[in-house]
C-alpha cells in the first residue's frame, strides 16, 4: 500500500515513510491509495479474534512494509497498558450501546492510538534505516498531549514536546500533563486557545530553519497528533471489533447496518469510522456530534467551511477546536481524490478563513451532523444516569444528545453505537455538576463522583494529586519556535 498527499496526489510513500514523516511537504496529509476492502470470510476469521489480533490484522492491511506477527507483538504490548478490554461495548438499553474507548493510561480514547504509535514509529525508523533523533512536536486539546507523553515517555531514539491551551484545557487535564515523568519529555502552556497552539505547531513543522537548526543536532520532527496517519489507523479497528462484537453478542446479524455516533474536535476519531465503512463495514449513517463550536455542524449542512466565528470554551474542552485538521482527508475523498481543487480549497482557507463545496456532495454522503450546547449536554449526563443508570463524561454526553435529537427527528431505528470517548472522572466536576452534585475542586470530584455513582475511579487520576508539578512552563505564542530550541538544547 501506498501513501499519498492530499495535496499533492503524484507523491506516493510507503506507510514507514508517511509515518516517520507525520505530515506531507506540501501541508497536505498521507492518505491511503486506495481502501483496502474487507470481505466477508475475513468477517468471519476477525469474528474469532481477539481485540489485539483483530487491530493486528488491520493494520497490516495499511501497513504492508510491517507483518501481521510484528503488528500483533506491537498492538499485544500497547494494550496490556488497558485496564481489561480495551475497547468493550456496553448495552445501554435495547439498539443502544456504548463503545467505551477510555480504559486506557491517560483515561481517554488517544490512548488507542498513542499506545501504539511509538511501536509504529521506531519499527519505522528502523525499517528505513534512520538513525536520527525524533522530535515529536504535539499541539494538544488536552487529552492528546497526555497520551502522547504516557507514550513516548522514555522511548529510546526520541524526544517529546507538548504545547497546550494555557486557557483550554480542565484543571485534571493540565494536571496530568505538568506532572509528567520520563528523561524526554517537555510541556509548556501557550497562552491562548487550541487553535493558537495548533497553528503555532504546524508553524515550526513548516519552519525551514527550524527543519535546518535541528537536522544539524541530528534530529528530525514528527507528529503524534491525528494529522499522523499512524494515529488514524489504530483507529479503524475500534469501529470494526464494536461491529464484530455485536454480531457476537447475538445483537446484529453479520451484514447488518449499524449507525456511529461520535463526539468530534479535530475529525481524527469520526474518519477513522468513515475509512472503516469505506473498507466495506455495514454501516448506516456516521453522526457528527460538535459541542457549541459548532463549525462542522455548519459545514456539512450549507457546504460553507467559515472558521470566522466566535470561540466557545465548553464542559467538553477536548472538541474546542475549529480547523479541524483530518476534514481535509475527507475532503480529498468527497472531491474524487483531485489534490489540486484541495490545495486550492485550503489556499483559500489560509487566506481567507473560508471555503465551499458544493453542498450536494455533503447530502449524498453517509455524514450526518449535529451539535449540542452546554444545556443539553448536562441533561444527556442526567437523563442516561437517570434512565439507563449510565454515568458519561462531558464529551459523549454532546455525542448523547446529538444522538436523541437525531433519532427523534429521523425515526431511525438502526442500531447504534456511541463512541465513548472519556471516563467521566477526567471532567468529575462538570458531570458531578450535571446530575446534581457540586464540587469544583477535581480531586474532591472525584470522591463525590464515586458515591454518587457505582463506577469506580480509575487509580491514574486518583493518585495524580499528590504528583509534583515539574513542568509548570507557559509561554507566549511567538515564542514557541525559542521554546522548542531551549528544549532540545537542554
Ligand atoms: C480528542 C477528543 C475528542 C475529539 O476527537 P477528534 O478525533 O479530535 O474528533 C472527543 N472527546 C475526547 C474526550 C477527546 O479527548
Amino acid at each position: 500500500m501506498k501513501f499519498v498527499s492530499t495535496r499533492n496526489a503524484k507523491l506516493e510513500l510507503s506507510g514507514s515513510e508517511a509515518i516517520v514523516k507525520g505530515i506531507s511537504d506540501d501541508g497536505g496529509l498521507f492518505v491511503p491509495s486506495s481502501f483496502p476492502k474487507i470481505d466477508s470470510a475475513l468477517m468471519q476469521q476477525l469474528l474469532e479474534m481477539s481485540y489485539e489480533e483483530r487491530a493486528a490484522k488491520i493494520l497490516s492491511m495499511y501497513l504492508d512494509d510491517f507483518s501481521y506477527e510484528e503488528l500483533l507483538e506491537y498492538t499485544t504490548r500497547a494494550y496490556s497498558r488497558f485496564d481489561g478490554d480495551p475497547a468493550p461495548v456496553v448495552k445501554i438499553e435495547d439498539g443502544l450501546f456504548m463503545l467505551e474507548l477510555w480504559h486506557g493510561p491517560t483515561c481517554a480514547f488517544k490512548d488507542m492510538a498513542l499506545t501504539l504509535l511509538p511501536y509504529l514509529l521506531v519499527a519505522s525508523k528502523l525499517k528505513l534505516g534512520k538513525k536520527e533523533k525524533t522530535l515529536i512536536l504535539v499541539a494538544t486539546s488536552g487529552d492528546t498531549g497526555k497520551a502522547a507523553l504516557e507514550g513516548f515517555k522514555d522511548v529510546d531514539g526520541t524526544e517529546i514536546i507538548v504545547f497546550y491551551p494555557g486557557t483550554g484545557v480542565s484543571a485534571m487535564q493540565r494536571k496530568q500533563m505538568v506532572t509528567q515523568e520520563g528523561n524526554n519529555v517537555h510541556v509548556a502552556g501557550i497562552v491562548g486557545n487550541f487553535d493558537d497552539a495548533q497553528t503555532s505547531v504546524k508553524k515550526i513543522f513548516n519552519d525551514s530553519e527550524v527543519k535546518e537548526y535541528l537536522a544539524s543536532k541530528g534530529v528530525a520532527m514528527s507528529s503524534a497528533n491525528s494529522i499522523n496517519f499512524g494515529r488514524l489507523a489504530p483507529q479503524i479497528a475500534y469501529y470494526i471489533s464494536s461491529y464484530l462484537d455485536l454480531v457476537n453478542s447475538g445483537e446484529i446479524k453479520m451484514g447488518d447496518k449499524v449507525n456511529f455516533v461520535v463526539p468530534t474536535g479535530n475529525f481524527g476519531n469520526i474518519l477513522a469510522g468513515y475509512y472503516a465503512e469505506r473498507m466495506g463495514l455495514p454501516v448506516n449513517k456516521l453522526i457528527i456530534a460538535s459541542n457549541a463550536n459548532n463549525i462542522l455542524t455548519d459545514f456539512f449542512n450549507t457546504g460553507i467551511y467559515d472558521v470566522n466565528r466566535d470561540f466557545y470554551k465548553t464542559a467538553s474542552p477536548s472538541m474546542d477546536i475549529l480547523v479541524s485538521s483530518n476534514l481535509e482527508r475527507f475532503i480529498f475523498e468527497i472531491l474524487g481524490r483531485d489534490s489540486e481543487k484541495v490545495k486550492s480549497l485550503y489556499d483559500s482557507l489560509k487566506a481567507t478563513g473560508k471555503f465551499e463545496i458544493d453542498q450536494k456532495l455533503l447530502d449524498d454522503s453517509i455524514f450526518v451532523a449535529g451539535w449540542a450546547d452546554e444545556e443539553e449536554t448536562k441533561d444527556a449526563i442526567n437523563t442516561f444516569f437517570d434512565i439507563d443508570d449510565y454515568i458519561m463524561d462531558t464529551h459523549t454526553a454532546v455525542g448523547a444528545s446529538v444522538y436523541n435529537d437525531y433519532s427523534c427527528e429521523l425515526e431511525d431505528e438502526t442500531p447504534t453505537i456511541i463512541v465513548s470517548t472519556a471516563s467521566p472522572y477526567k471532567f468529575a466536576p462538570d458531570v458531578l455538576a450535571a446530575i446534581g452534585g457540586k464540587e469544583k475542586d477535581p480531586f474532591k470530584a472525584l470522591s463525590k463522583l464515586q458515591n454518587a455513582t457505582a463506577l469506580e475511579c480509575p487509580e491514574n487520576l486518583l493518585f495524580l494529586k499528590d504528583k509534583e508539578e515539574k513542568h509548570t512552563l507557559v509561554i507566549d505564542r511567538t515564542e514557541t519556535k525559542q521554546a522548542v530550541y531551549d528544549f532540545i538544547n537542554k
